[in-house]
């Protein structure tokens, strides 16, 4: 029998050097996205060769190298129209998308944790209001939904939905 392909795991992507705010609203959304201020164009086709990852890139002659099979051109600086355009090539819609999921640091997949084994990782105030937490097997970074999830929800709205905000946070 053939696995089903998860939404989530469709499109891998690597963002390059100037797409650092798109590569974690892209995490946030729940796409495989690698992000590393230091790589260059070299290392940038290697790895994406090598681990079939979609290049978002704002340089233009990189999507036209030959060695570097799939990648796509954004043509924005605004991070509402950025990730409109990277929606636009997935096909996805943002209510579909498998939201908190991922370390937004990191880009592991976080793995659901019983409450009483983060009690002594987070603030007693969260640990008694919030009942679902989650955790990065890579970096330990805690997460929970509560507030934080509904604060991200409403700002990838006003991102999806404005073309003013501004790119930089
Ligand atoms: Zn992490």
């Amino acid at each position: 029998m053939m696995e089903p392909v998860s939404p989530s795991g469709r499109h891998k992507f690597l963002a390059d050097v100037m797409l650092g705010s798109l590569a974690r609203w892209l995490r946030i959304l729940g796409y495989d996205t690698c992000y590393d201020n230091q790589v260059d164009d070299e290392d940038l086709i290697a790895r994406c060769c090598a681990d079939n990852r979609i290049a978002l890139t704002r340089d233009r002659r990189l999507t036209q190298r030959k060695a570097l099979k799939r990648s796509l051109f954004i043509t924005s600086d605004n991070l509402g129209e950025q990730l409109r355009e990277v929606l636009a090539f997935t096909g996805d819609h943002v209510d579909d998308r498998p939201i908190l999921t991922r370390c937004l640091e990191c880009n592991s997949t976080l793995q659901g944790v019983t409450r009483s084994a983060v009690r002594a990782l987070v603030p007693s105030y969260v640990y008694r209001t919030q009942l679902r937490f989650r955790r990065c097997p890579e970096c330990n970074r805690v997460y929970w939904a509560g507030t934080h999830r509904k604060r991200m929800m409403e700002r990838i709205d006003r991102l999806l939905n404005s073309d003013s905000e501004a790119s930089t946070t």
